[in-house]
């Protein structure tokens, strides 16, 4: 059984600890980063957490919920300086560090213990030295994969450090509320509820179909996590190869019709860039940042590595659709991960589903592209939903 190597640290209420670390007057009371133009809350103190300050909550609201409430604007630059000195810090411990955000790292200590001691025991390390070198706490969550520790770490908040052994894992997911695991929105919820699933166990209950026909693609990877099964690895950026694709958007939007136009646009740029390099992936990832300053990521990976943009557009839609639009979106990303070469042959696919012969369609349709681009240069043939920009809803 897998032992438990994965750390996921997340600093606690990182902007507001910072601007209470910087500035004494501000301990204690209750700080929300954020205002400005687009006067939501960026980060809120846990002392404004109690009267119900939440981030992403309008500034007007949060002044409502906690009349006393301090307001601070956002300094970047700062806590990009010590999410750096962190980040650097992790180092220390580990040569496999992922960043996943400004203030939270996946860190795997597996084969670090001669040097480290235990997880628990590393944990404690890099909740201490991170204290004593920048004044500030974090929440460290161990468990056997990424998954878990993610969730593990949120469990108690703040300066919480939580372990779940491979002995605890599948009791612990057995009663994982399923709104908890990464990628369950409302909607996923709701239909969930409609299955009579409430807790992240009740995934096994049913077939891998049924969740699939009920929930997309996404309904596969929530089969894989109900068995406790999540191998994607800790990948350090420096050597993470990717392809990715994304736009600023020139209007913040919710339209949900516009962001698909966008990502087909994407996935057809990072498609053509895998082929060109005779790559495909395994990972599909949904980046986004929202108007509130979040930057939020999804990632799926696949049973078969892709390299079609209609496997990349279907993937990151789905991503998109299971995404609660709460905030206006400012910026949308595609990115393919996990990346193998072409040469390697695909693993015997199991099932010649349909699903499987509508991909290889679809696979044939690009590479015919791809030769019309060659030929006659890009942009030449676009697919019809990019040719006919005024079908979309504005
Ligand atoms: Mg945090």
């Amino acid at each position: 059984m897998a032992s438990p190597t994965i750390l996921h640290v997340d600093m606690d209420a990182f902007f507001a600890s910072v601007e209470q670390l910087d500035d004494p007057t501000l301990r204690g009371r209750c700080v929300a980063v954020g205002g400005g133009q687009r006067g939501v809350v960026a980060a809120a103190s846990y002392e404004a957490r109690k009267f119900g300050v939440r981030s992403a909550m309008p500034i007007f609201q949060a002044r409502q919920r906690c009349p006393h409430l301090i307001v601070v604007p956002p300094r970047r630059q700062r806590y990009a300086e010590l999410s750096q000195r962190i980040m650097q810090i992790l180092g220390h411990f580990s040569p496999l560090v992922e960043p996943i955000s400004i203030d939270e790292a996946f860190v795997d200590v597996g084969g670090c213990e001669r040097l480290h001691g235990t997880a628990r025991e590393t944990g404690l390390a890099i909740k201490t030295q991170i204290r004593e070198q920048t004044g500030l706490s974090c929440s460290v969550g161990i468990a056997p994969n990424k998954f878990l520790a993610k969730i593990a770490s949120d469990l108690n908040k703040p300066d919480g450090l939580t372990l779940i052994t491979a002995e605890q894992m599948m009791r612990f997911i057995d009663d994982l509320p399923i709104q908890k695991v990464p990628g369950v929105g409302p909607r996923a919820q709701q239909r969930l509820a409609a299955m009579g699933i409430s807790a992240l166990g009740q995934v096994r209950g049913f077939s891998e179909a049924q969740l699939v026909r009920r929930l997309g693609a996404f309904g596969r990877r929530l089969m894989e996590l109900a068995r406790g099964h999540d191998d994607s690895p800790v990948v350090v950026e420096s050597e993470a190869k990717s392809m990715s694709s994304e736009i600023t958007l020139d209007q913040d939007t919710r339209d949900r019709s516009l962001l698909a136009t966008h990502l087909l646009a994407q996935a057809e740029a990072v498609a053509r860039d895998l082929r060109r390099h005779q790559l495909r992936a395994r990972t599909i990832t949904l980046k986004l940042r929202s108007a509130d300053f979040q930057r939020h990521t999804r990632g799926q990976t696949l049973p078969q590595p892709v390299d079609s943009a209609d496997a990349i557009y279907a993937t990151a839609l789905g991503l998109l659709n299971a995404f609660d639009l709460n905030q206006p979106i400012r910026l949308i990303g595609v990115g393919a991960g996990n990346l193998q070469s072409r040469q390697v042959p695909l693993q015997q696919e199991l099932f010649a589903t349909e699903e499987n012969q509508h991909r290889r369609q679809w696979e044939k349709v690009d590479r015919a592209l791809d030769a019309i681009d060659e030929r006659y240069g890009r942009h030449c043939v676009m697919r019809g939903t990019l040719a006919e920009p005024g079908k979309t809803k504005k």
